[in-house]
C-alpha cells in the first residue's frame, strides 16, 4: 500500500460520517406534514426524478457553485429548497440565506415549508435543539444551529440583504425580484455579493418560474448556462430528447391526446412517461463548460398524480389562446418560458438596425412636411430627437444629439434654442422648421425646464411631464401653473402638460412591428443610417410588462432617451396648434405648398443657385420615394453640418469623407461661401477635436449667417400674442 493510499484510508477511517447526497438525506430524513404538502409521511425523491440532479448540487462532493432552475408550478421548487436547507444545517452546516422577493412570499414559506421541516423532520430539530441560547436565537427570521446560521431575508428589505456575509445562497422566485431595489441597488449583485467571504466553498441556487422575455433575470442567467433539459429515450427508436410542448397533440375536439416521438413519430401515452422520465437524464444543451448550471423543465414532465395531467393541460392551452393575459401564464407558469408579446418580436435592436435607410440626418426626405422635437432632460445633459412628419403621419427620424451640460446652467439651454432654431434643409430645397417641442420636466430640473419654455425662445415650447395612469391621451389640455404676485394664475406663465408615455410607445412599437414586412417606401417609421447604436438600441431598449400594464427597460439595453425623447416628439405633434393626427388632406397640402414655395423663393433669390434636385421633385407630391442619384450637399446644409457636429461630438475630428463633400458643396451666398471655406482651411489639414478648431466667433458668424438667432424669433411670438391678445381679450 502506498503513502498515499495510508493516507486516505485514514482520513476514511477519522472522518466523521460519509458524505451523502441531499437526495439521500431527504430520503432517509425529510419527513412531509400535512401543513405544507399534498403528500404526508416519508419523502421519496425518485417520485420526482428530475429533481434529484438540481438538489444534488448542494451535495458535499459536488463542485457545482451557481445553480439556475427554471421549473413549472406545483414542480416541487420548494421542496427542493427545503430538501438543500435541511441538507445543509445538518450534513455541510456554515451560514446559509434563504431570499424571496417580498414579505408575503417570504411568510407564506416560513408558515408552510420551514416550521413544518423544523417540527416534522427530527434531523433538523436536533441541529437546532443544540443550541444554548435557543430561546432568544430562534427568532422567525433567524436561526442559530450547530455550525451555522440560517437567514431568511427579502427583497424588500435591501438593508438587511446587504448585511449578512453567507456562505450558501437559496433563491426563491428570483424573477420576481425587483429590477431595481429601493437605494438603486441591482438584486443579484447585491446577493451574490453575499458570498464574497466564501470565494472557494460557496453554492447558490435561482430558482422560479421565468417572467417576460428581455426583463426576466431566470432566463438572462440560463442563456449563460450550460442549458440542461431532461432527456428521455423514445421507448421505439431509443432517440433520447426532451419533452416539447409542440410534440403534444391532439384532435379538434381535445378529447384525448399523446406525444410523437421527434425521431420515429411514434405514439407516447401519457402513462409511459412514468417509466421515461425515471430512466431518463439531464443532459447539457448549451456550453457544456459554462460556469453556471441551467436546468430547466415544463408541465409535460409532471408526475402522474403531482400536477395537471397532459389533457388538462391541453384543456389550459386551448382555453388560453383568445386572451393575451391568460396564454402569457400559461407560458411562464406551465410551460416555464419567458412570454414574448407578438408585437414585441420585430422589435429588437439587430431588427431594426437591419431597416435603416439611406438618407442624411439633417436633410429632410421627400415626404417630410413638418418637424417636432422631444427633448429628455437628465442632470448632465439634454438629449434631443427632431422628427419629421408626413402624410399619414409617417414620421422620419431627421436628428439625435445629447447635449452636454446641466440644465440647471443656461449654456446648454443656449444650445438648444441654437439646434431647434436652425432649419432643416429639405430634399426639395427649402427650409424646415421645428414647429414645436416637448420638454421633460420630471426628475431635477423642472424649474430650469419651466425657465425655458416661459422664455420662449423656440417654437411652441412645451413644458411636460409623464402621465401617471397606462391610459392617459397623448398630451392633456395644457394647465396654467404659475401664479402672479396677486396669488392669480398667470396667463402668460408655463402651462403643464401630462403625456400618455404607455400609449405612444405602444404606437411606435407596433409601429415598427408593422414595419418589418414592409418595403422601405411602405414603412411608417423611417430611420437613418447615420443613427448609431447607442439610438437604435435605445429606442427599443424597453418591453411592455403585460404583468404590470407597463413598459419596462430590458435587462442590458442601452439607455432609454432616444425612447423617451421619441415618445415626445410624437406628444410634441399634438400640440394644440399643430394638432397633425387631426390633419386633413388640404392641411398636408398646404404645407407642401409652403415648402415648395420657399424653394421657389430661394431659387430666385440673392442665396444663389440650389441643386436640381429642387425641381425634379415635383412631381413626386404623395411622398412616395423615387430612386435617384445621391444629392449633392449644399453650402447652407455644410454649414448646417459643423454646428451640429460641435454639438454631437466636440471631440471628434470631422471625418474626411465629409471634409471631401464640403468642398464640393452648391449654392449658398457669398458670406456662406466665405465661411465654409474658412471652415475648410481650418479643419482639412488637421485631424483635432472639431471643437478646439473652431472658435465661438466663427461659429457664431455661422449661426448669424444661418438666421437662427433667436432675436427675430422671439419678436415675432411677441407679435402674434398681442394680435391674438387684441382679439381674444386675452383668454386663449
Ligand atoms: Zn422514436
Amino acid at each position: 500500500m502506498s503513502v498515499a493510499a495510508l493516507h486516505q484510508a485514514a482520513a476514511r477511517a477519522i472522518a466523521p460520517r460519509k458524505p451523502m447526497r441531499v437526495s439521500d438525506w431527504a430520503d432517509k430524513n425529510r419527513v412531509l406534514s400535512q401543513k405544507g404538502s399534498q403528500h404526508v409521511g416519508k419523502w421519496n425523491s425518485r417520485r420526482n426524478p428530475a429533481q434529484i440532479e438540481i438538489m444534488d448540487c448542494f451535495s458535499t462532493r459536488s463542485t457545482v457553485r451557481d445553480v439556475v432552475a427554471i421549473l413549472p408550478i406545483q414542480f416541487g421548487k420548494s421542496e427542493i429548497e427545503t430538501n438543500i436547507l435541511g441538507y445543509r444545517m445538518c450534513e455541510d452546516p456554515g451560514p446559509i440565506m434563504v431570499t424571496f422577493p417580498g414579505e408575503v412570499s417570504m411568510n407564506k414559506w416560513i408558515d408552510q415549508k420551514l416550521n413544518p421541516l423544523i417540527e416534522s423532520t427530527p434531523a433538523v430539530a436536533r441541529v437546532l435543539t443544540s443550541t444554548a441560547s435557543r430561546e432568544s436565537s430562534n427568532r422567525r427570521h433567524f436561526k442559530d444551529f450547530d455550525g451555522g446560521q440560517l437567514y431568511i431575508e427579502h427583497a424588500g428589505n435591501p438593508v438587511r440583504l446587504k448585511s449578512t456575509s453567507v456562505r450558501d445562497t437559496i433563491c426563491d422566485e428570483f424573477s420576481s425580484f425587483a429590477n431595481l431595489l429601493r437605494g438603486g441597488d441591482d438584486p443579484e449583485a447585491l446577493l451574490d455579493g453575499r458570498n464574497s467571504g466564501f470565494p472557494n466553498t460557496y453554492k447558490r441556487i435561482k430558482v422560479g418560474t421565468p417572467e417576460v422575455a428581455g426583463l426576466c433575470r431566470l432566463t438572462q442567467l440560463w442563456e449563460k448556462s450550460d442549458k440542461r433539459l431532461y432527456h428521455f429515450a423514445c421507448p421505439d427508436c431509443s432517440h433520447e430528447q426532451h419533452f416539447e410542448w409542440s410534440g403534444l397533440h391532439w384532435p379538434p375536439d381535445a378529447t384525448r391526446c399523446w406525444y410523437v416521438c421527434r425521431e420515429c413519430g411514434v405514439v407516447i401515452e401519457e402513462h409511459q412517461k412514468t417509466h421515461l422520465i425515471a430512466d431518463g437524464r439531464w443532459i447539457p444543451t448549451g456550453d457544456p463548460d459554462a460556469r453556471i448550471r441551467g436546468y430547466q423543465a415544463n408541465c409535460l414532465y409532471y408526475p402522474l398524480g403531482l400536477g395537471p395531467r397532459w389533457l388538462d393541460l391541453v384543456h389550459m392551452w386551448r382555453d388560453a389562446q383568445s386572451d393575451p393575459g391568460k396564454l402569457k401564464t400559461f407560458v411562464n407558469d406551465r410551460l416555464a418560458e419567458a412570454w414574448e408579446d407578438p408585437a414585441m418580436r420585430a422589435v429588437k435592436h439587430n431588427v431594426i438596425a437591419d431597416r435603416v435607410e439611406p438618407y442624411r440626418l439633417r436633410l429632410a426626405p421627400a415626404g417630410v412636411l413638418v418637424a417636432t422635437a422631444g427633448v429628455d432632460t437628465q442632470d448632465n445633459r439634454l438629449a434631443v430627437v427632431i422628427l419629421g412628419w408626413g402624410r399619414g403621419m409617417v414620421c422620419w427620424v431627421l436628428d439625435y444629439v445629447e447635449l452636454d451640460g446641466d440644465p440647471a446652467e443656461p449654456e446648454v439651454w443656449a444650445k438648444l434654442t441654437d439646434l431647434l432654431n436652425r432649419p432643416i434643409e429639405h430634399e426639395w430645397g427649402g427650409l424646415l422648421q421645428v414647429d414645436a417641442v416637448a420638454i421633460d420636466a420630471g426628475g431635477h430640473r423642472t424649474e430650469d425646464v419651466k425657465h425655458f419654455v416661459r422664455q420662449r425662445r423656440v417654437r411652441r415650447p412645451m413644458c411636460i411631464f409623464g402621465a401617471v395612469p397606462n391610459n392617459a391621451p397623448v398630451l392633456t389640455k395644457a394647465k396654467l401653473q404659475d401664479v402672479n404676485y396677486r396669488g392669480k394664475l398667470d396667463k402668460n406663465g408655463v402651462h403643464i402638460h401630462h403625456v400618455g408615455t404607455v400609449g405612444i410607445k405602444h404606437r411606435l412599437y407596433s409601429w415598427l412591428s408593422a414595419d418589418a414586412d414592409r418595403e422601405p417606401a411602405a414603412r411608417q417609421v423611417h430611420l437613418s443610417e447615420e443613427l448609431d447604436h447607442a439610438f437604435l438600441g435605445g429606442l427599443v431598449s424597453e418591453t411592455y410588462n403585460p404583468s404590470k400594464n407597463r413598459f419596462e427597460k430590458k435587462r442590458g439595453a442601452p439607455r432609454n432617451e432616444p425612447l423617451d425623447c421619441w415618445v415626445y416628439g410624437y406628444a410634441a405633434a399634438h400640440h394644440q396648434d399643430l394638432r397633425l393626427h387631426r390633419f386633413s388632406k388640404a392641411n398636408w397640402d398646404a404645407r407642401e405648398a409652403r415648402l415648395r414655395e420657399g424653394t421657389r423663393n430661394l431659387v430666385g433669390d440673392s442665396r444663389g443657385t440650389l441643386p436640381d434636385a429642387a425641381n425634379d421633385e415635383a412631381a413626386d407630391s404623395r411622398g412616395t420615394h423615387v430612386e435617384k442619384a445621391p444629392r449633392r450637399l449644399t453650402v447652407r446644409a455644410a454649414l448646417d453640418l459643423v454646428l451640429t457636429a460641435v454639438d454631437r461630438a466636440p471631440i471628434q475630428p470631422v471625418a474626411t469623407g465629409l471634409i471631401e463633400e464640403m468642398r464640393v458643396a452648391v449654392g449658398g451666398t457669398s458670406d456662406e461661401r466665405q465661411l465654409l471655406e474658412v471652415v475648410l482651411d481650418q479643419v482639412a489639414d488637421s485631424p483635432g477635436p472639431v471643437a478646439a478648431l473652431l472658435d465661438r466667433s466663427l461659429l457664431d458668424n455661422i449661426r448669424n449667417v444661418l438666421g437662427v438667432g433667436a432675436t427675430p424669433l422671439r419678436a415675432a411670438v411677441q407679435q402674434r400674442r398681442s394680435r391674438r391678445g387684441m382679439r381674444s381679450g386675452g383668454i386663449r
